[in-house]
């Protein structure tokens, strides 16, 4: 095959890839990382084009450039990683300074050491680059959902090989010459591995961001917009999965309901009710353990799950929540005045499977019920008749 005919349809992969991620990009609310890949994908795509057609064998001016554009690509593919992971960016200024430290070396080994030289440059920053990458790829998936694992690890195996073969390239042009460069079996290896590489990153790319978005949509299904605690789908969730663990503690549930609500939202405004359910919400999230869990099921009520029993954790947690909203002074927006509150809390007793939390919720509202009756701001243990 010829190495020429593969580096055209690597270009054109290449630019048309990049065009639908840039139109991918433009369509999704939120895709991190995508709009760089889409420049770098385009920038290797014209890189290859002009260095096909003007300065593949010679060092002049439109063939020194590629090679900038080319490092430039493959700068923001990595700054595109880092920007999908959620790791910050260096500064531009520095970024900046890498790309023309990295380009000056390569150009200077161009006009110094010739077309020779050019060759083995490019591949050789190149294929570090992508070694670079490839590490701190698999470095960085274990701290990704496990959703992304699979994806992550086939961009850190593409990456890798492509690394490899670049760096074996710089060597082998550099051990025999530039008649290596793009005839012979390694020349049509490397290139049909690239043209290889281009479709299987610029898929795997669309997978992540596919898979990123499915989990925001799910995340969004399960919680609640004012607050940010589960709505009754994410209790569902979180119930299921706290037993669907081996060796699953018991749980209890806790039912917090703010005392006299409406009057809050009758004398200091709908504005002030919203500010307050925020507050309480956050209230309540301080002070649980890990594994335990807040729901908001209606209104102003709040269903906790706390992993273990009513008398040694529940109960003593009930009354820290109740004490913890009762200290909370909130200022709404529009007011000057703080705004205090407090409420009645229910415990359920404790059950050790999926199935019984239905009758729990029951226990824990008939214990409300009866802490709202007799009084409110307080707590009250379920206790069968
Ligand atoms: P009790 O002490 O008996 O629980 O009295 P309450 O006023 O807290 O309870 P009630 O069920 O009578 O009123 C609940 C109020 O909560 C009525 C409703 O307007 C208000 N509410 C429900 N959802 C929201 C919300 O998202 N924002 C605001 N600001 N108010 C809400
Ligand atoms: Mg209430
Ligand atoms: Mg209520």
């Amino acid at each position: 095959m010829d190495p020429f005919s593969v580096i055209v349809m690597l270009a054109i992969h290449l630019v048309a890839s990049g065009g639908l991620m840039f139109i991918v990009w433009r369509l999704m609310p939120d895709a991190p990382g995508l709009c760089r890949w889409a420049m770098a994908s385009t920038l290797f795509g014209l890189g290859y084009l002009a260095r096909l057609f003007f300065g593949m064998q010679t060092v002049d001016l439109i063939g020194v450039a590629s090679d900038g554009v080319m490092l430039l690509a493959v700068l923001l593919f990595s700054e595109g990683l880092r920007e999908f992971s959620g790791s910050p960016l260096a500064p531009r200024h520095q970024r900046v300074a890498l790309w023309v430290l990295v380009f000056a070396a390569q150009a200077s080994a161009s006009v110094l050491g010739g077309v020779l030289w050019r060759h083995i440059g490019i591949n050789l920053a190149t294929g570090s680059m992508y070694a670079v990458m490839t590490w701190s790829l698999v470095l960085e998936i274990r701290r990704q959902p496990l959703a992304l694992h699979a994806p992550l690890r086939l961009l850190a195996a593409m990456i890798g090989g492509l690394g490899a073969l670049t760096l074996l390239r710089a060597y082998s042009i550099a051990t025999e010459g530039m008649a290596v460069a793009f005839k012979g079996v390694f020349a049509q290896a490397f290139y049909i591995y690239a043209s290889l590489a281009a479709v299987v990153v610029a898929m795997t790319m669309l997978w992540l961001m596919f898979l990123r978005l499915n989990g925001r949509l799910a995340e969004l299904a399960t919680r609640d917009a004012l607050t940010g605690v589960y709505n009754r789908n994410g209790l569902d969730r979180a119930l299921q999965q706290h037993f669907a663990r081996r060796d699953a503690p018991p749980l209890t549930l806790v039912l917090v309901d703010i005392d006299h609500f409406k009057r809050i939202n009758d004398t200091q405004g709908h504005a002030a009710g919203d500010a307050m359910l925020k507050a309480v919400a956050t209230a309540l999230l301080a002070q649980l353990r890990a594994g335990d869990f807040v729901a908001r099921i209606g209104g102003e009520e709040f269903l906790i799950g706390c992993v273990g029993a009513p008398d040694d954790v529940a109960l003593p947690l009930a009354q820290r929540l109740r004490s913890s909203v009762g200290r909370l002074q909130v200022l709404a927006a529009d007011s000057s005045h703080p705004v205090a509150c407090t409420v009645s809390v229910g415990v359920s007793a404790g059950f050790s499977s999926y199935a019984g939390w239905e009758a729990a919720a029951l226990q824990a509202d008939q214990a409300l019920y009866e802490m709202k009756a007799s009084g409110r701001d307080g707590v009250r243990p379920f206790v069968a008749a």
